[in-house]
């Protein structure tokens, strides 16, 4: 860890909790800065904030005063979900003071570089991608964020033989400074989180920031069949290594004849990736990009391709019973998620979907339906599925209590070479408290079918 001097003696706000504050409270007490902490949750039922107490911090839980923004602050800290209508947050910026997110000081203290992942879709996947083929080419990578560690503890721990590989939403993004990473990879733009965001134009150039300090020495990898990505990299001062599902690139990652090509060299046929899906084809020219960018040979990109069958929830393969294939796509909680998931197969399919009713009413899953022979259906919006599914000309439609239920009746309508897929199309939150929660139980379910 690099022994900064910049925050010491000088007061610094983290407000929320959650386990990025607490790492980020517990960082900037050790650089000397004088920390206060506010987060909603009152003391009492607060055991983050209580021990950040006993290590002398001071915290004012369960109310959020104004006063604790004033001039003398040097910085705040803020969590990612915090959104910056926020009056703390106002007065801050009002002010001139800086308000970061916790990568920036992880980014502030790392001997290690950086690969920083982003885009509205494909983030998980990707990042765990880099991080496999990294680990299995002797690179020394360190996963921080979503999924892992977070990012300023594992920069705690990182030397400079280390690359830490983290995946940047936009939220997170909007809070960095300096933050500069070796490779940056901008996967692709939805409109997505413009609740958050405002306008589609405020969300772009919010993930932009992810190559805004970069510069000749470092490589931004993009989406070149995205249009806005193209579009907002054209300020990049990185080097721009371009990949596409759709094009032949001599001089980037894409396709040809039937194999993943990189820099024109050959690497593996697509008949022999593990993991299913277009979608997933970006995401693994992406991590391709980067692992030849950081001289991982080509035996263990082949390996990690070969085998690695998705990050659990999200398409993931789970097994195979009397030759039905089972799939947990449980992170699909939109129609765009279940879209891409039905577009990953070819045969018939049997479909696991529902969930919280957000007021939409799922006329764009119908014309995706086209391999599915049947629909089992649970939640809130099993009526409006069972509405879509009739209209698409499906036969055969089940009603169900839950997704435990659900997979023996599935199980029941298959035939041999079908998938059988959770893909819910919606939140969880109606019966499960998270998609996690969801997907456990699905595929709990399945391996009581053996
Ligand atoms: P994120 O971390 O950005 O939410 P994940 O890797 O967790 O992304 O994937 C979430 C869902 O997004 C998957 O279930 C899949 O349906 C969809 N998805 C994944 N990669 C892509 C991609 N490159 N383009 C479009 N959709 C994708």
């Amino acid at each position: 860890m690099k022994n900064i001097q910049v925050y010491t003696n000088q007061n610094v706000l983290v407000l929320g909790l959650a386990k990025s504050g607490l790492a980020a409270a517990k960082l900037l007490h050790q650089l000397g800065a004088n920390v206060t902490v506010n987060d909603g949750k009152p003391l009492e039922e607060n055991e983050s904030a209580q021990s950040l107490q006993e290590l002398g911090i001071r915290v004012i839980c369960g109310e959020h005063p104004l006063e604790l923004v004033n001039s003398t602050l040097f910085a705040v800290v803020k969590n990612p979900g915090i959104p910056y209508t926020n009056a703390l947050v106002q007065k801050a910026m009002s002010l001139n003071i800086p308000v970061l997110t916790e990568i920036e000081l992880a980014y502030q203290i790392s001997e290690a570089p950086f690969v920083g992942i982003t885009g509205s879709n494909g983030k998980t996947t990707t990042t765990t991608l880099i991080f496999e083929m990294l680990l299995t080419g002797n690179k020394h990578p360190l996963i921080a964020g979503n999924i892992g560690t977070v990012a300023c503890e594992v920069a705690q721990e990182a030397t400079s033989e280390h690359t830490i590989v983290t995946e940047l939403s936009s939220f997170q993004l909007l809070g960095v400074q300096a933050f500069k990473p070796k490779i940056s990879v901008f996967l692709n733009l939805f409109e997505a989180h413009l609740d958050y965001h405002g306008t589609k134009d405020e969300y772009g150039k919010a993930k932009a920031n992810i190559f805004r300090q970069q510069t000749a020495g470092d490589y931004l990898v993009l989406n070149a069949d995205d249009k806005e990505v193209c579009r907002l990299a054209s300020s990049t001062q990185a080097n721009k290594m371009f990949f596409s599902t759709k094009q032949l690139l001599p001089e980037g990652a894409s396709v040809e004849d039937g194999y993943v090509q990189f820099l024109g060299e050959k690497i593996i046929n697509i008949e022999e990736i593990a993991l299913p899906g277009e979608h997933n084809l970006e995401n693994i020219l992406a991590a391709v990009s980067v692992a030849k960018l950081l001289h991982v040979d080509n035996e263990a990109i082949i390996n990690v391709l070969k085998t690695f069958t998705g990050v659990k929830h999200r398409l993931q393969f789970v097994t195979s019973i009397n030759n039905r294939l089972f799939y947990n796509d449980s992170k699909a909680t939109n129609i765009l998620a279940t879209t891409k998931a039905l577009s990953s197969f070819n045969q018939p399919t049997i479909l696991l979907a529902g969930g919280l009713d957000r007021g939409n009413e799922f006329d764009e899953l119908k014309p995706y339906l086209k391999h599915v022979k049947a629909l089992v259906t649970f939640g809130q919006t099993a009526e409006k599925l069972s509405r879509i599914a009739k209209e698409a000309g499906i036969k055969s439609i089940e009603f169900v209590d839950n997704v435990e239920h659900a997979v023996p009746v599935a199980y029941k309508l298959s035939e041999p070479n079908d998938v059988i897929l959770l893909s819910p199309a919606c939140a969880s939150w109606d019966q499960y408290k998270t998609f996690e929660v969801r997907g456990d139980i699905f595929v709990e379910a399945v391996h009581r079918l053996k």
